[in-house]
């Protein structure tokens, strides 16, 4: 109904298990929007490929995309650069497709700033334990990232305050229904749909 698009932003601490949710979002759910694949500079994990997980690319081509005005949002996380390509979206926004970002929390209050429409979603854990013990058993990061990992999750946890919408990863199934009931619910405001019944209403 309404010609833009939805940019959707999941967020949340380090480790909550934002990669897993997106995941299985795209899965159940990806006839509906687009997944925005990130740019980084990090070194890609076992099994990850280029242009599907992530853009792996160097410093110095990051670099040049944020002096470029490519980047709609980026962050410096643990030693390396995180982004969002701005072409894609607008590209995909402009179709009226929804866009799903996957990113973290400084990354999102750029986004914030830059689009006041957006829907912001904070993922966020049962409890520490469980996020420490999930960062553990991805078995990727070495002990000192992940005590550098836990102190950025406390400090992120405090951002929520910053989201429209709370989700509790406890279980990701349950996760991804209710990011689903956001999204159907986003969709039927007022504001999204006003547009379309204006015009409806001069062409008669
Ligand atoms: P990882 O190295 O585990 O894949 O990702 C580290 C963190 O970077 C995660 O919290 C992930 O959500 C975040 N991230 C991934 N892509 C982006 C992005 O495009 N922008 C920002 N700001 N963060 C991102």
């Amino acid at each position: 109904m309404s010609e833009k698009g939805m940019l959707i932003v999941l967020s949340g601490p380090s480790g909550v298990g934002k990669g897993t949710v997106r995941q299985a979002m795209v899965k159940k759910y990806g006839q509906q929007f687009k997944y925005s694949i990130s740019m980084t500079t990090r070194q890609p994990r076992a099994r990850e490929v280029n242009g599907v997980d992530y853009y792996f690319v160097s410093k110095d081509e990051f670099e040049h995309e944020i002096a470029n005005g490519g980047m709609l949002e980026y962050a410096q996380y643990v030693d390396n650069y995180y982004g969002t390509p701005l072409k894609y979206v607008n590209q995909m926004l402009d179709n009226g497709q929804d866009v799903l970002l996957e990113i973290e929390v400084k990354g999102a209050m750029q986004v914030r700033s830059k689009v006041s429409n957006g829907v912001f979603i904070f993922l966020a854990p049962p409890d520490l334990h469980s996020l420490q013990q999930r960062i553990e058993k991805r078995g990727t990061d070495d002990s000192e990232t992940i005590k550098k990992r836990m102190i950025k999750a406390r400090e992120e946890i405090n951002l929520m305050t910053n989201y429209d919408y709370v989700v509790v990863n406890d279980k990701v199934d349950l996760a991804v229904q209710r990011i689903e009931q956001i999204i159907a619910s986003e969709h039927l405001r007022v504001a999204r749909v006003l547009s379309s019944y204006q015009k409806m209403l001069g062409d008669n």
